[in-house]
């Protein structure tokens, strides 16, 4: 993340203002000026592993549409009005699971400049009602806080509207470059959690269990809303064994107390993104434990509902089951 050899820029993006200060950041990148950031994201025949171990940067400008309707695969937290949206493409992390390898050709991280237009979409969508937005999703921007402080700006953002709520989720450890920010009711910091050994092994690239919770540990002493996110569950040898522990070692640095709420999902994925990621990971073996189709072509584990039951079991040891979800 200390350097990119090569920074692609659309034209029309060069003179907004997280253009340039990206610019100012990574001033012996090589800039090449391009057309249309599809021209390099979206070009066939990549090799998204190979992008990975050297991934480049795009800077560009997002056009309409800048949310899309949460999709259903994923948790709303008994939210109405769940949107998402994607002001970064990609992410510095590189978990065995992810499911941008199976989403987008590229693995060069775009991030559009345009971050107003984003929250003019905004400022129109809470026109009709409340809102419920997940900004981090394709991305992390808290990892991404050093590139591009997209984490606090939308904190910010999010600070000054009414009717929104907004997720920030991560696995980011990079909590202290948000740290000097004001707790806001309307945001909830989200950080995705698994066992040290899963995490080591599964979630390359990413901070480590303790990391992670030294951040969440911080982030509730200054009066965040703190939500865990328990995803993606893995059928991991010993998974019981592993997964029970996991959640010892969690409240014990934790206090449960102070936990907004959680989330458990088993490991589930669309079938086409599944069959893709799983041609294009023979690195790992994820992949390889047996699983269903079910309706709507979600794969998942034959045991998915045993591996949840057991998971809420145990959580539900340390939080109230009106603060778990999924
Ligand atoms: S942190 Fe999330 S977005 Fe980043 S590589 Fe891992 S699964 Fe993908």
């Amino acid at each position: 993340m200390s350097k990119f050899s090569h920074i692609y820029i659309e034209e029309r993006a060069t003179n907004y203002p997280v253009a340039q200060q990206v610019l100012k950041r990574f001033s012996d990148s090589k800039r090449v000026i391009i057309r249309h950031y599809k021209d390099v994201f979206n070009r066939p025949h990549q090799d998204f592993r190979r992008q990975k171990a050297s991934t480049k940067l795009i800077l560009a400008v997002k056009p309409e549409p800048f949310l899309y309707p949460g999709p259903e695969v994923c948790e709303s937290f008994g939210n109405q009005n769940f949107y998402y949206t994607s002001p970064i493409l990609n992410c510095i992390y590189d978990c065995h699971y992810c499911y941008l390898q199976g989403l987008y050709p590229s693995a060069n991280i775009v991030i559009f400049v345009n971050i107003e237009d984003f929250f003019g979409a905004v400022d129109r969508q809470l026109e009709g009602g409340t809102l419920y937005l997940c900004p981090s999703y394709d991305t992390d921007l808290l990892a991404l806080e050093g590139i591009v402080p997209y984490a606090s700006r939308w904190i910010e953002f999010a600070g000054t509207r009414q009717g929104l709520r907004m997720e920030l989720r991560t696995k980011s450890a990079n909590y202290g470059a948000i740290a000097h920010l004001k707790p806001v009711e309307q945001v909830i910091l989200a950080w995705s959690l698994s066992p040290g050994e899963v995490a080591q092994r599964y979630e390359r690239l990413a901070p480590t269990l303790k990391a992670r919770l030294s951040a969440i540990k911080a982030a509730l002493q200054d009066g965040w809303q703190v939500r865990l996110c328990f995803e993606p569950l893995l059928k991991v040898d010993n998974w019981q064994q592993i997964y029970g522990k996991f959640l010892d070692e969690v409240f014990s640095i934790v206090p449960a107390e102070r936990v907004f709420d959680a989330n458990i999902g088993v490991f589930r994925m669309n079938k086409e993104q599944f069959k893709r990621i799983s041609r294009l990971r023979s690195d790992t073996d994820v992949f390889a434990f047996p699983t269903v189709c079910r309706e709507g072509g979600v794969v998942t584990y034959e045991d998915e509902e045993e591996m949840r039951e057991f998971f809420y079991r145990h959580l539900s040891r340390y939080l109230p089951q009106e603060r778990i979800y999924g």
